[in-house]
């Protein structure tokens, strides 16, 4: 019997409703099913620049140019506000892409899965899948509503990994053991102008913290710690978000008139990747291919640029079958090289020479425009980023025995103090 459908997602998230849109537009039968009822609230509010070729794509740019917030960079700064550091995408290096999003995930994800419906993908709602059974020829899925057949599965459940558990692909990484609370406030301090758009990280000893603004009165605040932290302070979540607001100064500083107006959220132990990401008739894409770290904000850039990859992969495969294991290794090359990359990043950020490097950005080699670049979603083989990289990397190894930039204060108390606008 020919299954019901060319493909069957798992999850209606960025990843999910991504992929679903596209092989809807190419003609093919697709079913996303997912758990939720939508809009459903979500974390991970901060896009890239380098998505916003595959919102053209997905024929909602317009409609994002008319809700989201216009993200043009990033700050970080020091708990204490003795350096601040700005990158604007405009000062990237070659960089196609400037502005990005900020963006409220329920509205966000029901705009993708709308859009998804009317390309032509059913969509079920409210239904869980438990387990997915393969043959040679089909894919069973066994969800809460009954059973479907598709000739191929995309696990896009994000970080409940379906397949993944499953399969038992999953491996975390112990060294990013982290634990996150965050709410949605009102009457948080922002600057004028473009600059109210800018995501906001303030790296303390042993946390950081993000803002980001979600529409002209609410702003996205949460925290980053380790597991072992959070757990030794015995404190509630929402306790623990207060405290170490309060023990901030420049947090203290843009918080003064804050009000709450979510419950706060908490998500511990987060980071993980899996052992493989594709097999015989399955994908993994977004979280459920593995998910780093909140750090770079690159979860829903890599949700949407694995989703399409899975859609253009699977599209030539529905037309050709045998190039089925030429094609999904190929997909397993790219995502991975994708994810060693931003894994390397973010585990340089958890050591404190690399904030002592990255909060004293040098002119020289225009290291901070290649770094810039990556954090933009630029992910493509240039030797120009790829050097300059290498270079910040030795760099920041050097840090570690001399000290080629000021030290952070909680290291050197003496330090002066240092404010660097980069370009
Ligand atoms: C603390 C924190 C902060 C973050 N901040 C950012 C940020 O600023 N910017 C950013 O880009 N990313 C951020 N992220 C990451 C971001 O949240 C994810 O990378 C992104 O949501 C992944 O999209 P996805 O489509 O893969 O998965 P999801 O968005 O999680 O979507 C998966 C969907 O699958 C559904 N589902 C799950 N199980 C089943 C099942 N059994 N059956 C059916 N449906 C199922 C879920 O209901 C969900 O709707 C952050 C993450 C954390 C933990």
């Amino acid at each position: 019997m020919q299954p019901e459908y060319d493909v069957a997602i798992i999850g209606g998230g960025p990843a999910g409703s991504t992929a679903g849109i596209l092989l809807a537009q190419a003609g093919r039968r697709v079913v996303i099913v997912e758990r939720e009822k939508f809009p459903r609230f979500h974390i991970g509010e901060s896009l890239l620049p380098y998505s916003v070729a595959t919102f053209d794509r997905l024929g909602v740019r317009e409609e994002l140019d008319r809700w989201a917030v216009d993200k043009r960079g990033a700050e970080i700064a020091t708990a204490c506000g003795s350096r601040v550091v700005k990158f604007l995408f405009e000062n990237g290096f070659r960089l196609r892409h400037r502005r990005a999003y900020q963006v409220e995930r329920a509205k966000f994800d029901q705009m993708l899965l709308d859009r998804a419906r009317t390309a032509g993908a059913e969509v079920r709602e409210q239904t869980a899948v438990e387990r997915v059974e393969f043959a040679s020829d089909a894919v069973t899925l066994h969800t809460s509503g009954g059973v479907l057949r598709a000739r191929y599965v995309i696990d896009a459940s994000g970080r409940n990994a379906v397949i993944g558990q499953q399969l038992d692909l999953k491996q975390p990484l112990p060294h990013l053991r982290k634990f996150s609370c965050f709410a949605h406030y009102e009457h948080v301090q922002r600057d004028c102008g473009i600059e109210a758009g800018l995501t906001r990280l303030v790296s303390a000893e042993g946390h950081w913290f993000w803002l980001i603004p979600l529409d002209d009165a609410r702003t996205s605040v949460g925290v980053v710690m380790d597991v072992d932290a959070f757990k030794a302070a015995k404190q509630s979540p929402e306790e623990t978000l207060d405290r170490v607001i309060d023990a901030s100064p420049v947090m203290r500083e843009r918080m003064r008139d804050a009000r709450r107006r979510t419950p706060v959220h908490a998500i511990g132990d987060y980071s993980y990747r899996n052992a493989r990401l594709t097999g015989p008739r399955w994908m993994l894409a977004g979280d459920a291919a593995g998910f780093i770290d909140p750090i770079f904000s690159t979860g829903v850039f890599l949700a949407i640029h694995s989703g399409e990859q899975c859609a253009d992969a699977l599209h030539a495969v529905l037309a050709k079958p045998s190039r089925e294991s030429r094609l999904f290794a190929r997909y397993e090359r790219g995502l991975r090289r994708v994810m060693d990359k931003y894994l390397r990043f973010v585990t340089a950020w958890y050591q404190p020479e690399f904030i002592e490097v990255f909060t004293s950005p040098t002119q020289k080699f225009q290291l901070a425009p290649a770094v810039n670049a990556v954090l933009a979603g630029n992910l493509g083989n240039d030797f120009g980023i790829w050097w300059r990289m290498q270079l910040f990397y030795l760099i920041v190894f050097l840090q570690r025995h001399y000290p080629l930039c000021p030290r952070l204060e909680s290291r050197a108390p003496a330090q002066a103090q240092a404010v660097a606008e980069v370009s």
